[in-house]
């Protein structure tokens, strides 16, 4: 059996192509095709600032239609908030009916996207993933200039530090109470594929030790649902590190169109999305994120059952497509009170929430530059499962810093562990 492919690599529409014939397909293909017959792969990356749709429409042999019939398959199983620039994709076409197959987006080498064409027509979905291990990293180090630079200091990822301040500062206030040779430690979990470190980690534990702040501490929460709006830091009682922050609007976090320009999914024009979509099921709760007053509740063709709320600062947050509207105009609500259920009302394609924050002047601002939160406290079931979890993470510190000044005692340079050895000689860092 042999297969011919034609792989076509492309980037943006003005760049040159580059035209190759490859003998041996790609490895995600080849047992899926009939005996002899020809595919043209199409390969693509995601541009900076762009969302997938941008992507597929800057790929030259993908039509507008395509492009759409693509980005509405994917939406409901790929979170478009973590697409990211560079991450590649392959759109597998048949030459003669000038029709997608099949569709790869590979996001990190262990994780495939995969949509293929079903015997209804529609494209089907599949997650295609490859085990990975985990491996957890203690790191501990002390404050000689700024915690970002400590952290930088000890290899970790700008992303991943930026995680760590944000936790830390909820618990600190970094600007009156952080002093030269205050200490921190950090807990990561981190996925390795072939002994190589997939991109990210997941800070399942911080600590900070000052001489004004006394020894702070933060765990990670993880819910059942990997969507779910409670996975957070926490402190030991529950408390959510982030106080200030808005609460969600749903429970489960999963944006299927973010804020910016769009080519929008019914109009097909380009237009400015002024809010983010949820992806939701009808009658699924929707709360108000912070506490205000109901000043418009209603309905029209495009947003369908509508409600704005205003909050003491006179930002606003308007919440469209309900299937119910639970509130009444005037009406003042609490954070995370419900007032009304997902729908598919006005303008959509799907059930969903959109949801938009507008600032005091009357502009409408990105909901996810805002701080987001399910809860102020885990409480219940919930807070059962994070006592357990807790458990967990504390034996796992504990094995983690018995090695770690073990190595560091013996002076021993061991590179085959995944544990940084910090200085604890107070040299400075
Ligand atoms: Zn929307």
């Amino acid at each position: 059996m042999i297969t011919v492919f034609v792989l076509l690599s492309y980037g943006r529409r003005s760049s040159l192509n580059e035209e190759t014939v490859t003998e041996t397909p790609s490895d995600l293909f080849d047992t899926e095709l009939p005996d002899k017959e020809i595919s043209v792969l199409i390969e693509g990356t995601i541009l900076p600032g762009k969302g997938m749709l941008d992507a597929l429409t800057a790929v030259e042999g993908i039509s507008l239609e395509q492009a759409f019939e693509i980005s509405e398959s994917l939406k409901y199983d790929v979170d478009f908030r973590f697409i990211v620039a560079g991450e590649r994709f392959v759109v597998e076409m048949h030459p003669e009916h000038n029709t997608i197959k099949s569709f790869s987006y590979m996001p990190d080498p262990v994780t495939t996207h995969r949509l293929f064409r079903n015997i209804d027509g529609s494209l089907e979905y599949e997650l295609i993933e490859i085990p990975t291990e985990k491996r957890y990293r203690y790191v501990e180090g002390e404050i000689s200039t700024t915690l970002n630079r400590a952290l930088n200091e000890r290899e970790i990822e700008p992303s991943v530090a930026a995680t760590v301040c944000g936790i830390l500062e909820c618990i600190i206030n970094f600007r009156s109470d952080a002093r030269k040779g205050d200490k921190f430690t950090v807990l990561l979990e981190e996925r390795y594929h072939n002994g190589d470190k997939l991109r990210g980690a997941r800070v399942l534990f911080a600590s900070y030790d000052g001489v004004r702040t006394g020894r702070r501490v933060a765990y990670y929460f993880s819910d059942t649902d990997k969507n779910s709006a409670y996975n957070a830091h926490y402190t030991k009682s529950g408390e959510a590190l982030i106080v200030t922050a808005l609460r969600y609007p749903v429970d489960r976090v999963h944006v299927t169109s973010p804020f910016g320009y769009r080519i929008h999914p019914v109009t097909r024009r380009r237009s400015f999305h002024n809010g983010v979509d949820y992806r939701g099921s009808i009658g699924d709760p929707v709360y108000a994120v912070a506490s205000g007053v109901v000043i418009d509740t209603g309905y029209d063709n495009i947003s369908g059952n509508r409600i704005t709320i205003e909050h003491p600062d006179k930002t606003r947050t308007a919440y469209y497509h309900l299937n119910r509207i639970r509130v009444r105009r005037g009406q003042r609500v609490i954070a995370r009170q419900r007032i009304g259920d997902i729908g598919r009302t006005g303008r959509v394609t799907g059930p969903h929430l959109h949801f938009g924050v507008m600032d005091p002047k009357g502009n409408w601002i990105n909901p996810m530059n805002r701080r987001m939160i399910a809860t102020k406290r885990l409480e219940g079931e919930k807070y059962a499962r994070f006592l357990v979890q807790m458990d967990e993470i504390d034996e796992l510190l504990s094995s983690h810093i018995r090695k770690e000044r073990l190595f560091a005692n013996g002076n021993i340079n061991n590179p085959g562990s995944s544990l940084i050895i910090s200085s604890l000689n107070g040299i400075s860092y």
